[in-house]
């Protein structure tokens, strides 16, 4: 349902949950970050009120300088500690956040099944770390490009790996994605109204378009990888 991400000098944590506090107003069942802290991901959900995310974060010191957020409007599974996002693969090395419907989810996952992966949760998006864990080769924009080939639905959704934690690659297709650009550090969100504190300069994401963030620099490209030139997109509402 709500999608945030921050990558900067700052800790990312507080800065995803209260990105995600301005997406409440669109309903959700339940909620989660990832951040890459020494080269790995750790992921805190939970079920329920960004409230609950925030008890079980509470007294967990995060220096993480990248992570991703969401909230969750259940679509393919219950709503649980398990089908909330972020979600991840076998290995632990990536973390995944999803706005939409897979709708070939089944099918990628009696694939993956097939290759040795294990699911645990019920949703669509589970599909979406595995199918990351498969293509990855040293380079999360490299694989993303072969990875989004794949899907068939409506998406907005932003990756981590944790061998690159200096870096988000995200993704869009029929749902909103915006990337809000900052002095030293990057924002991704949704909604516009979840980076409305940090930055009013954005691109807007169109579909299949891939969006590379590191602190210093935003790169955007189209579905096979060539670089597209967008322009800025300057707020001038607030919400
Ligand atoms: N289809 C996904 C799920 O059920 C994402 C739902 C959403 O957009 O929050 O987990």
């Amino acid at each position: 349902c709500g999608i945030v991400g921050y990558i900067g000098p700052n800790p990312a944590a507080p800065i995803l949950i209260n990105g995600l506090k301005k997406l409440e107003y669109r309903g959700y069942d339940s909620a989660g970050i990832a951040v890459i802290e020494d080269n790995e991901i750790r992921i805190t959900k939970s079920v329920g009120k960004i409230a609950n995310l925030e008890e079980k974060l509470a007294g967990v010191v995060l220096n993480a300088a990248a992570g991703i957020g969401h909230t969750r409007w259940a679509t393919h599974g219950k709503p649980s500690d398990e089908n909330a996002h972020p979600h991840y693969d076998c290995t632990g090395k990536f973390a995944v956040v999803h706005n939409g419907i897979i709708e070939n989810y089944l099918e990628l996952k009696e694939e993956l099944i097939a290759e040795g992966h294990t699911f645990r949760s019920e949703t669509d998006t589970e599909v979406l770390a595995h199918l990351l864990e498969k293509y990855y080769d040293g380079d999360l924009l490299e694989a993303v490009i072969k990875l989004q080939k794949r899907l068939h639905g409506s998406y907005a959704v932003a990756f981590l790996a944790a061998n690159e934690p200096g870096r988000i690659v995200a993704v869009r297709k029929d749902s909103p994605l915006v990337v809000g650009l900052g002095e030293g550090e990057n924002f991704l969100a949704s909604d516009i109204p979840a980076i409305l504190a940090h930055t009013r300069k954005t691109y807007i994401l169109e579909d299949g378009e891939i969006a590379e963030l590191t602190a210093n620099t935003v790169k955007i490209y189209d579905m096979d990888g060539n670089p597209v030139a967008k322009e800025i997109y300057e707020v001038t509402w607030n919400a």
